[in-house]
């Protein structure tokens, strides 16, 4: 899973940090030299890392963090916020026109995932209730119109076939008939998926650069391997500078990479990510939120992401994590949709702490575990799981099959993210979370 390690370090360090108590200001200079390497480590790029800990430090030694009850939850906070604003751009959402037409150029180097992205987003729009068409503008290779054509068609999105099959024919003809055909009848937005080369090249970007003057997109998405690292910084800096960018998607991002070009890439070019790529799925497509990635970089989980992903799998209405009224009940039904669900690896790894019980390899070992302690408890239980006492915890691991410390190691993590979750709205965390909530219960 992306950022793996550099989640567990800034882990180790708030923990180590905690068993400190009072925070000196030593702690502090050490704790920044710890994140310092952690996100040397990850890739990430050195100005970049700079910038942002100095960010860090001026507010942790502004907010007197040496003088406060609460110094390592402030630091966390401070953290956490500072990454929300290296990952945040402007303008990040897609911006296509409301009426009828709308167009999108995807661009980027021979392998990122555009043809895989243009079926994704197709899929994306389709379901906010718009027509979309994928195009092939790539005619160097036979087989590319009919990976799109494939991809397209399991993505239930319609692909356009122009009126002279192929021969001869230049991409920015291709593009050119399939925006007037939707600008004159079919309408919807028209996704355009261009040729890439292995390296940056002269060829390619005076294509790429016909097909935009031709064209004229509401959007140049530049497509992005999230995998290797600060490459893609300095290949969207050449993509930006030839043709212009007006948006990121990084794909692979369920890969292992360290996380260097997500959290380079938008500082460094001042492009914002719009969509992330999370599998070779059709519906491995998610809209970017800064605020989800640092909570997921911090460990804390993507619990709204997770419960938007099942219901995205399975159908329903997702439970929302703002509700006070959240509760194991909740949680086990979702779970239980999730083992019926088959393929649940990636979606485990969402889960708040990523340390639901035990270690969260993924297993299915593990679902089963945590299903068997939900159904061994009562559904007042669940509705009010702050009446588990002693006896109830023995009996729910007797009747479970598991040990009273997994049943309290699963019971204690709930407790904190549901206590995280009742004070975001409240006004005590910084004010970016109040934002990512209100986004993500709309
Ligand atoms: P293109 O050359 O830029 O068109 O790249 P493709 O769309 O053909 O993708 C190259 C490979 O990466 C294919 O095998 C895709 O299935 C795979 N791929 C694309 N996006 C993702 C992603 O987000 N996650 C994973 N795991 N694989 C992806
Ligand atoms: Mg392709």
């Amino acid at each position: 899973m992306m950022f793996q390690v550099l989640s567990s370090r800034f882990q180790d360090l708030f923990r180590r940090l905690r068993g400190e108590g009072k925070l000196e200001e030593r702690h502090i200079t050490g704790g920044i030299r710890d994140l310092r390497r952690a996100l040397l480590e990850a890739d990430v790029n050195l100005r970049v890392v700079q910038v942002f800990l100095r960010n860090v430090k001026e507010r942790a030694m502004g907010e007197k963090l040496t003088e406060s009850w609460t110094p390592v939850r402030k630091l966390q906070a401070i953290v956490q916020d500072e990454l929300v604003n290296l990952l945040s751009g402007k303008n990040m959402a897609l911006k296509i026109p409301s009426s009828k037409g709308g167009v999108i150029l995807l661009v980027g180097l021979q392998g990122a995932g555009k043809t895989a992205t243009a079926a994704k987003l197709g899929r994306y729009i389709c379901r906010q209730g718009r027509n979309a068409v994928t195009v092939c503008a790539d005619t160097r290779r036979p087989a590319a119109r009919q990976q799109l054509e494939k991809l397209s068609e399991k993505a239930g999105v319609r692909f356009f076939s122009p009126s002279r099959a192929g021969e001869g024919l230049h991409p920015k003809e291709i593009c050119r008939e399939a925006v007037a055909e939707a600008r004159n009848g079919q309408g919807g937005v028209v996704i355009l998926d261009t040729a890439g080369r292995l390296h940056v090249d002269s060829h390619l970007m005076a294509e790429l650069k016909e097909i935009r003057d031709t064209v004229h997109p509401d959007e140049v998405l530049f497509v992005a391997d999230a995998m290797t690292g600060q490459d893609v910084v300095r290949s969207s800096q050449a993509f930006q500078e030839e043709i212009g960018l007006s948006g990121v998607v990084l794909t692979k991002m369920d890969g292992d990479a360290r996380g260097g070009a997500a959290l380079s890439i938008v500082s460094v070019t001042g492009i914002p990510i719009k969509f992330i790529g999370t599998g070779e799925g059709k519906d491995d497509l998610d809209v970017f939120s800064p605020e989800r990635m640092a909570a997921r970089i911090l460990g804390m989980g993507d619990l709204q992401g997770f419960l938007e992903k099942v219901e995205s799998t399975i159908g329903g209405e997702p439970a929302r994590v703002s509700n006070p009224d959240f509760d194991l009940e909740q949680v086990r039904r979702q779970l239980r949709k999730l083992r019926k669900a088959g393929p649940i690896q990636r979606l485990i790894e969402m889960l708040p702490g990523v340390n639901f019980p035990g270690d969260v390899s993924g297993s299915n070992d593990q679902l089963r575990e945590t299903l068997a302690i939900l159904d061994s408890m009562t559904p007042g239980e669940r509705n009010r799981p702050d009446i588990m006492n002693g006896d109830r915890r023995r009996r729910v691991a007797r009747g479970s099959g598991t040990r009273v410390e997994t049943v309290n190691r699963f019971l204690k993590q709930f407790a904190q993210i549901r206590k995280f979750m009742r004070r975001m709205p409240g006004g005590k965390m910084p004010g970016t979370w109040k934002k990512a909530l209100k986004t993500s219960t709309r």
